[in-house]
Formats: C-alpha cells, structure tokens, sequence
C-alpha cells in the first residue's frame, strides 16, 4: 500500500508460479496459498501439486490469477535445492522473516530474468491512494522486491520508482528508503 510517501505492507501469503494446466489449458499461471498450506506441504521449486482454485475476484489487487485453493496435493517433489545461489531454491521462510528483512526494490527485468524462481525475490500487487482526503480513488500497479543478501551479484535496483499523488504532484522513492528498511542486515545476511 502506498500514499505518496509513506508505504505499508500487508503479508497475506505466497505465490506459486506454475507451468501446468488449468483444467485441458496448458500455459503458465500465478497461484495464491496462505501460510498455513507453505506451513504443511512446504512448496519449493520443482515441485509437481494439483488442486481446485477459485479465479481472484479483482486482478487489479492481486498477482495471482488463482486462489483460495482446496485439495492441494503434493504429487511430486522437486529435486532438493543445493545450497547456495543466486537464485536461491532453498525452502521459503515464515512470512514474519520477510517482514523482518525488509526488502530492496528490484528491477523488473531483472526479476523475470534471473530472480523469478529465487526464494528472496517477489512480485507484489500495489495499491496506491492517490489522494489521502479521497481514499476512494485508487490506482494499482505491480512492483518487483528483493529481500536476499545485499551482497546477491544478480541484483539490480533499476530505476527510482514514483507514486502518483494529488493534483498531479509525484513522489519519488529515493535510495535510501531501501537502505534504510535493509540496514539492520549484514552483506551477506
Ligand atoms: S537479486 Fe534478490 S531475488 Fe534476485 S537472485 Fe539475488 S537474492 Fe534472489
């Protein structure tokens, strides 16, 4: 959620990108799960699950086009991730850890380049209220985070982002937000 400079997160859960089916249509597609199906099944990359989704019912607030899934099932799993990275494949932690890290903007490019399947990267769906006495009027946007170790050799902040806001005025993100929401962390952490 953003309100021209001051940003806020909600971490409702996670994303699976799938390469599968939905019902005889073969094709990539985002899947949403809560903590509690990560917190049983532990989803890591390779993994083969089937399931019964429910299309999102507003696409402008979500990333995925599928949740609230029933009858999820583990057919298969993926190959054990070796240690080390970039792109990290170990299994993805408690949300609170993300909270807790804090992340770094990243480049969109780069996110679907080397960072998609990474445990650290992310892309989230942004609300924007554009005017704060009219919190009706929203605008919604995606943006990609890195939440991996400052020192990951794939990253790529790319541009300073900018938030719309009243009568035409613009806010930009400037560095240090994101060296502030990561300074508590080593290089390497
Ligand atoms: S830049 Fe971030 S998301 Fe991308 S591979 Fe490195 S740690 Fe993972």
């Amino acid at each position: 959620m953003r309100s021209f400079d001051a940003r806020s997160h909600t971490y409702l859960g996670y994303v699976l990108w799938v390469e599968g089916a939905i019902g005889a249509e073969e094709r990539e597609f985002l899947v949403a799960v809560g903590p509690g199906a990560h917190g049983r099944l532990g989803f890591r990359a390779g993994d083969r699950l089937s399931g019964v989704g429910e299309w999102v019912a507003n696409p402008l607030e979500e990333i995925a086009e599928l949740y609230k899934v029933s009858g999820l099932k583990m057919e298969a799993r993926g190959e054990e991730a070796k240690q080390g990275g970039p792109p990290f494949h170990t299994l993805a932690p408690p949300l609170p850890v993300y909270r807790e890290r804090g992340h770094r903007r990243l480049k969109e490019e780069r996110y679907e380049e080397k960072c998609r399947t990474c445990m650290w990267g992310c892309r989230m769906p942004v609300e924007m209220i554009v005017d704060h006495w009219n919190p009706s009027k929203m605008k919604h946007r995606a943006e990609t985070f890195c939440y991996g170790p400052l020192s990951c050799p794939s990253y790529n902040a790319g541009s300073r982002r900018r938030v719309p806001g009243r009568k035409g005025a613009t806010w930009t993100e400037d560095d240090w937000v994101d060296e502030d929401a990561t300074s508590h962390r080593g290089r390497d952490e």
